[in-house]
């Protein structure tokens, strides 16, 4: 039997191959984006090509479009179309919410690091290299400030005011929650893949699993065409995924609530009752107390609708449904997309 002896003069035949350039992905959801996809597209693809020579890595764009009722389905696929080597695109059979897609996206990115934001050009391309830098740099969360934000005065104040709420009552510190352009490595985007939440808010969630964090001021615009895809309604339940999936805070302190009123109104009974000995049955307080009543009864319909909000993300994650339905997926034919984990279910 030969033995197969490799005789070697030189070490270099030991020395594995050189790894591939890090590939970087780019997971950005789309709904009734029509009106300022092309103008995104060209400034995407020139800024991460530039990426592509300054900082020597790959990239992949996924987009996913989230059950779009416009035309937002047929320019990706006309732009997937022209550069199919770098583009994936994942199409959802109906709108599941923006932080569903991005989910979605985590799934179907293969890089090492990735990196998400809107397509609406509020969050410029150009600083996607910056996210990039941190990543490679060995951060596995970079965090966002938007510098001079474009959105509305109530939009700021709101998002500030929630920002503090948060700070408070969970142990996610994070100077703008708001801000989707952000970057993740790997290990942070499948845990995060792993975590099967119906409601999250990605940004946080990621926030949990980060070991090494960084935050980095980055530029912000105002959308480049269309308006905001959130109503003032679907605001609220955004932020509710964000106070009930991070924190229980709210619940306990409706106990604490509970025990105060209930010592607050012994010591009114306790007054009354000793009034009405000295003074006789009194009924000149009547309103007042009607206004109390009212006001305790706010209150405790306040605590059963926050009962409900949590006992309705239970409800929901209970049922097990999928988190989001893939219709179909334009990749090249010998691209090897992440669902290797099943992360719709
Ligand atoms: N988006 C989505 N599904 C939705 C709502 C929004 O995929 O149900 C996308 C939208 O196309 C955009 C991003 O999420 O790329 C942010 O949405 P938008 O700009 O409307 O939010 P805002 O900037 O007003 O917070
Ligand atoms: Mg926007």
């Amino acid at each position: 039997m030969s033995k197969n002896i490799i005789h070697s003069t030189s070490m270099e035949r030991f020395t594995p191959a050189k790894p591939e350039s890090p590939l970087i992905s780019i997971v950005i959801p789309v709904y009734n984006e029509e009106e300022g996809l092309q103008a995104l597209f060209d400034r995407l693809y020139p800024a991460l090509d530039t990426m592509v020579d300054t900082l020597k890595v790959r990239y992949e764009v996924v987009f996913i479009n989230d059950g779009s009722r416009d035309q937002s389905a047929q320019l990706l696929a006309k732009q997937f179309d022209k550069r199919p080597d770098t583009t994936r695109v994942v199409l959802f059979n109906g709108n599941f919410g923006q932080h569903m897609a991005i989910m979605a996206g985590f799934s179907y990115a293969n890089g090492d690091f990735v990196i998400t934001l809107d397509a609406d050009l509020q969050n410029p391309p150009e600083e996607i290299h910056r996210i990039a830098q941190c990543l490679l740099d060995g951060y596995d969360y970079v965090g966002t400030i938007r510098i001079a934000r474009k959105d509305s005065y109530f939009r700021r104040y709101a998002s500030k005011a929630m920002n503090q709420l948060r700070d408070r009552i969970t142990r996610i510190t994070m100077t703008d929650q708001g801000c989707m352009m952000r970057g993740y490595d790997r290990r942070v985007v499948n845990l995060m893949r792993k975590s099967k939440e119906i409601n999250t808010f990605i940004p946080a969630l990621g926030f949990t699993y980060a070991s090494k964090k960084i935050e980095i001021e980055i530029k912000h615009e105002e959308r480049f065409a269309g308006e905001s895809k959130y109503s003032l309604y679907q605001l609220i339940r955004l932020n509710f995924d964000l106070v009930t999936g991070f924190s229980v805070m709210p619940l306990q302190a409706f106990s604490l609530i509970g025990i105060l009123l209930a010592i607050a109104s012994g010591l009114l009974f306790i007054l009354l009752l000793v009034r009405r000995f000295i003074l006789g049955a009194e009924v000149e307080g009547v309103f007042t107390l009607f206004a109390l009543n009212f006001f305790l009864m706010g209150v405790l319909l306040f605590g059963v609708g926050l009962l409900g909000e949590y006992t309705g993300r239970i409800y929901e994650q209970v049922r097990k449904r999928p988190r989001y339905v893939v219709m179909g997926v334009l990749e090249q034919d010998d691209a090897i997309s992440g669902e290797t984990i099943d992360a719709s279910e």
